[in-house]
């Protein structure tokens, strides 16, 4: 059969409330032209994060009901701790209650002025929490990662070259060696497993621990299976085995690869580092057997990770990128290719080349495409990273326009929408003109800031 069809039967819906074009234009007016200030009632297909936004399985919903709240040693620890250790065979797994609280833990370990981590992209949060604490963030992605029209198989593979020169450069002052999988801010870009287990050689050489930030790391053992010669015939969890196995420890956000509404975890297996790592749990999240989490979270979290690593579920997944990908394509939008795991990035640069940067063309292609359809995207680009620290305004590297998927939420029907809003939108796009900035925060504007077209 050529049709790939979403891998499940829907048992409990939430039913979308259906607005007009009027209705959304006035709402969107109301909010200050900000996507980030709309009531979600209001959105129609909402694909601003795939982070903790997903859908829980009926096995995963009987699991709550076994969760076990006991304060300390409760079994629905042990039943999550299992499931994280049948994946990523660390010695000590200790939850959090989400990704950044166990980079924050990291952090107190090995962070500190006079630090430098480098990673292939350091996600924003983990940026946020090594200069944080002092430490210098370093992303040293290879060259293709950075080219949206580049169609290497591996975009987040990290560069081994850049790397060694780093680590001879930086020596001591350099705590550990982080690799990210799938590169979420390099667009959901897989890591090979050959690069993988270089860059633990590497980090290995030079005596640091190699650290993995594991979020979608089944999707990125989906593209090793699918890309990497001699994968092909592996199932997903002997590849997620093996790209675990070169770690030493590892941070995760269960409201990603864990199908978890909240969650996650940070693991080591050197005794003393775990050590460390309780001790500061205990001040800030929580005992060690609930890590700011509650016994039921701990339960769906362990039902999900043996549900994230099946692979019709991720051929599902994936094709569906693949599939809006190829949509935009042939009506000549630009997108990055080649597909990433959770979204799908559209090139408002090339695609509407008369509005200027400093007049946010990616935030504009989002705002329409919330008018038309009714659909939540967002902007990464000038609005996200346009302000310096010296109060300046230049130009982001990139314009896009990210399309982010929850997990098992959306059907084909919600994609051949999405399609169709694109297409309509690729009809009105020379008319538009783009917004200037009437207020925003001192720091990370674009989730605060407000607007007015520049038409008015
Ligand atoms: C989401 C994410 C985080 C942070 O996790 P939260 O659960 O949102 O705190 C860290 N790294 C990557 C790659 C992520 O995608």
């Amino acid at each position: 059969m050529k049709t790939i069809i979403e891998p499940f039967r829907i048992k409990s819906v939430e039913p979308i409330r259906m607005t007009t074009r009027a209705e959304r234009e006035a709402k969107l007016r109301d909010a200050h032209y900000n996507l980030f200030a709309l009531h979600s009632d209001d959105v129609l297909i909402d694909l601003l994060t795939d982070s903790g936004t997903g859908a829980m399985s009926a096995e995963q919903w009987a699991a709550v009901m076994r969760g076990d709240e006991s304060y300390a040693g409760s079994p629905s620890y042990y039943r999550f701790r299992d499931s994280v250790q049948d994946l990523m065979p660390f010695e000590h797994i200790i939850p959090t209650h989400q990704g950044r609280a166990a980079e924050a833990i990291l952090m107190s370990i090995y962070g500190g002025a006079g630090k430098h981590i480098p990673n292939n992209t350091h996600f924003d949060t983990t940026r946020g929490n090594i200069e944080a604490s002092g430490a210098e963030a370093y992303d040293l992605v290879i060259a293709e990662g950075k080219d949206p029209s580049s169609l290497h198989p591996f975009k987040g593979n990290m560069d081994l070259e850049r790397l060694e020169a780093f680590l001879n450069e930086y020596g001591d002052s350099v705590p550990i060696v982080m690799l990210t999988i799938t590169n979420n801010a390099g667009g959901g870009q897989p890591v090979s497993l050959g690069n993988i287990q270089a860059v633990a050689e590497l980090a290995h050489r030079f005596g640091k621990p190699f650290i993995i930030d594991g979020c979608r790391f089944s999707e990125n053992a989906y593209f090793i299976k699918q890309r990497e010669e001699g994968q092909q015939d592996r199932s997903i969890k002997n590849i997620v085995r093996d790209c675990f196995r070169a770690a030493d420890g590892m941070t995760m956000s269960a409201k990603k690869d864990a199908f978890g509404n909240i969650g996650g975890w940070i693991a080591f297996n050197d005794d003393s580092v775990a050590e460390q790592a309780r001790v500061r749990l205990i001040q800030t999240e929580g005992f060690p057997t609930y890590g700011g989490l509650a016994g039921r979270d701990l339960e769906a979290l362990a039902q999900g990770l043996h549900e994230i690593v099946d692979e019709d579920y991720l051929k599902y997944r994936i094709r569906t990128n693949e599939y809006i990908i190829e949509k935009l394509d042939a009506l000549g939008i630009p997108v990055v290719k080649p597909a990433g795991g959770h979204a799908v990035f559209v090139d408002a640069k090339r695609w509407l080349p008369h509005i200027d940067p400093l007049s946010y063309p990616a935030h504009t292609v989002a705002c329409r495409l919330y008018e038309i359809g009714g659909i939540r995207s967002c902007e990464i680009g000038t609005v996200m990273f346009g302000r310096e620290t010296d109060g300046s305004e230049k130009p982001a590297a990139m314009e896009l326009v990210r399309l982010a998927f929850p997990r098992r939420t959306y059907t084909q029907s919600h994609a051949d929408y999405v399609v169709e809003a694109f297409a309509l939108l690729d009809k009105e796009k020379d008319s538009l003109k783009g917004f200037r900035i009437t207020k925003e925060p001192k720091m990370m504007r674009h989730f605060t800031c407000q607007f007015a077209p520049l038409d008015d």
